[in-house]
């Protein structure tokens, strides 16, 4: 297998281990960003761009999330949602009761498929952000295991916050060899093993008995585990950012 080259993408990962949060979340999380802000503004200009995302009916709940916190974007969401809920409500018009052939096979179990009226106010397509979010964090993930053998990558992994739980099991999910397995999992563990340990102490100046001793480095782990362990959702969150997202994400 030949090994993605060191361009842009190599050093983008280095910088982002020193980040907040799972380096891969955060890669993904830019591309797909970059990605929604260049086809909201080719969307206003362009009808056939509009076009295709007829068929996802625009984005799923997370990508709706993210374009509802940016500005700027509002007149590209208004005409691309438009033209998807004009071809709903033409559905909606011809919609037609499920026959009971159908519904008696559904409740059978016969794998029977929906109405035709259902069908067509279904999206026939995924959400285009998604498919972008899926190619990004495979290519960045091949891109950390080709790369773990060098030196300056491998040192920022080992010092920053390292991959979330579903990240790692998707790195897992490539190694093929002992070596780039030690690489990628010896600083993971030590990094749960410091988690573990800060979990104690906090639990332990949680008993009444110790209560008057002030928090260290421990006082944010119950937000960085959950973060380490769900991955995306909770990138960045740590109690260094009030126990929100850390600003610079999108950046
Ligand atoms: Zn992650
Ligand atoms: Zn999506």
């Amino acid at each position: 297998m030949r090994k993605p080259g060191k361009h842009t993408p190599f050093f983008e990962l280095v910088d982002a281990q020193a980040m907040a949060g799972c380096p891969i979340c955060r890669l993904v999380y830019k591309a797909t960003d970059r990605y929604l802000d260049a086809l909201l503004y080719e969307a206003v200009l362009d009808p056939d761009v509009r076009a295709k995302l007829k068929d996802s009916q625009g984005f799923c709940a997370d990508h709706v999330e993210m374009l509802r916190n940016q500005p700027g974007r509002a007149l590209g969401v208004a005409l691309i949602y438009r033209d998807t809920l004009k071809q709903l409500l033409k559905s909606l018009e011809q919609a037609r009761p499920t026959r009971p052939s159908n519904w008696a096979a559904r409740l059978r179990g016969a794998g029977a498929s929906d109405s035709p009226t259902v069908m067509r106010l279904s999206p026939s397509q995924g959400c285009p952000a998604c498919a972008i979010a899926a190619t990004t964090e495979q290519d960045y993930i091949a891109l950390l295991l080709a790369h773990l053998d060098d030196p300056k990558l491998h040192e920022a992994y080992a010092a920053g916050e390292g991959l979330c739980l579903p990240h790692l099991l998707a790195a897992l999910r490539q190694v093929r060899d002992e070596e780039t397995l030690q690489r990628l999992v010896a600083p993971q563990a030590e990094r749960y093993r410091r988690m573990l340990a800060d979990l104690d102490e906090f639990i332990r100046k949680r008993d009444h008995r110790f209560a008057h001793e002030k928090y260290g480095d421990e006082g944010d782990v119950w937000l960085r585990v959950m973060n380490v362990i769900v991955g995306g959702a909770g990138m960045g969150l740590s109690a260094k950012s009030g126990g929100r997202r850390t600003s610079d994400i999108g950046r």
